[in-house]
């Protein structure tokens, strides 16, 4: 896809700074299962963790284009940092810049954007996942704010975080429209970090339980309005799959890069390896194609749901592929740390679960297929 300058240039910035510096302790944390810390300073430091925001706000004032590349060329060498800086931009920051009043802005958005505060999202529970209207965790209002009670899971960067957004149901009757989103400083009485899960891939980055017990939290904490926080949260998953698509996108790259060096050390290629090297490419350059229109779309500020499931869904699904045709191919060394192939392979896996299932992104697209066709029946008629 040819890009313009300005992005072509960024894409060149952060492929430098992705191959000399958060390559570096890929292997190391992922083997180890240590935080990506020492990448999460390093972007903190150029200013990575604030890319969509505006300057005044302490962003970089770029597009989500520029956003989505970054996070594309980081996962190609580290999915952990990928995942981190996704899930801190896209989820941690995105709702209070889209949904926060100013002064929720002012207070939050530059912290995150500097990397003063890490960014995260509370939304997954032990029986809340695909099916996020489920939420148990209960809001209920007090003469001095909300007291907040419950657990969350699987939730990125949380043990490093400063700020949560937490989904809290204020009436559990009333099902999706009983759900509020508040902003939840880590430090609040009440909050802890339950235990860490023990993860098959994404090893370097940082996945906690979370539990609230009586968590009082000022009534200013309230993103958006009360009993809106459904439409909030699915605003935010919609978008931040794009991210996930760069994501995934960055890994299925990655792959390639690792089988495309195996082949051009082989001497004369097979024609089953030839072959099958030409497919991981042709998909790759259309998970991009993908990924980068559904970027478009939000530059655009144009809401593009399906999109959005189109490249989060095909990305994901081709990572796991491209990873899984590089070691049949490499075969036995692709085994070893040396290739980064294994690596990629079981981080690849947890990108068609997170920020909903290949099933859920599906019934998303079968959904706005449906109402497209509607439509223009409507119209013909
Ligand atoms: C790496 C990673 C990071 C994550 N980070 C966060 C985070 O920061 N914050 C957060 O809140 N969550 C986070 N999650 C959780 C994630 O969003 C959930 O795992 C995801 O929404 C799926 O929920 P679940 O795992 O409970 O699966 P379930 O919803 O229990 O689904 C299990 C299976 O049933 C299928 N299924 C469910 N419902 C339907 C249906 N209606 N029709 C057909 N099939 C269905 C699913 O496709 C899946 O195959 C993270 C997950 C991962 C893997």
């Amino acid at each position: 896809m040819i890009l313009s300058k300005q992005h072509a240039d960024f894409r060149a910035e952060l492929r430098k700074f992705s191959r000399e510096v958060v390559r570096c302790g890929a292997r190391v944390c992922d083997e180890q299962g240590e935080f990506v810390d020492g990448n999460v300073k390093a972007m903190a430091e150029r200013g990575y963790l604030g890319i969509p925001w505006p300057k005044e706000l302490g962003g970089m004032g770029r597009d989500y284009l520029s956003y989505a590349i970054a996070v594309e060329e980081i996962s190609r060498v580290c999915a952990s940092t990928g995942i981190t800086i996704a899930a801190h931009t896209s989820l941690g920051t995105y709702p209070i810049y889209k949904f926060g009043t100013p002064a929720q802005k002012e207070k939050y958005i530059p912290r995150l954007a500097r990397g003063e505060y890490l960014g995260s999202f509370g939304l997954t529970e032990p029986n809340a996942g695909s099916d996020a209207a489920s939420v148990e965790t209960t809001a209920k209002k007090t003469e001095d704010g909300y007291l907040i009670n419950g657990s969350k899971r699987f939730i990125t960067s949380a043990s490093y975080a400063g700020t949560v957004i937490v989904a809290a149901s204020l009436d559990r009757s009333l099902g999706r429209k009983g759900v509020t989103c508040f902003i939840v400083e880590t430090g609040t009485p009440g909050f802890s970090v339950a235990s860490e899960e023990n993860k098959l891939g994404l090893r370097g980055s940082n996945t906690v339980e979370l539990a609230f017990e009586d968590m009082l939290v000022p009534a200013d904490s309230v993103l958006g309005k009360e009993y809106e926080g459904y439409r909030i949260f699915m605003e935010t998953l919609d978008g931040g799959r794009i991210s996930i698509g760069a994501f995934c996108l960055g890994m299925a790259q990655g792959a390639l890069d690792a089988l495309a060096r195996w082949a051009a050390g082989c001497g004369r290629l097979s024609q089953m390896a030839s072959a099958r090297l030409s497919d991981v490419a042709t998909e790759v350059e259309a998970a991009r194609l993908l990924v980068y229109n559904a970027a478009q779309y939000k530059d655009a500020d144009v809401r593009a749901d399906k999109e959005c499931a189109f490249a989060k869904l095909y990305a994901s699904e081709v990572a796991v592929r491209a990873a899984g045709t590089a070691m049949d191919v490499i075969g036995r060394p692709a085994l070893t740390p040396e290739f980064d192939v294994a690596r990629i392979y079981r981080d690849a896996k947890l990108g068609e679960i997170g920020e909903g299932t290949s099933e859920v992104m599906r019934m998303i697209i079968a959904k706005e297929v449906l109402s497209d066709i509607a439509a223009e029946q409507q119209e013909e008629r």
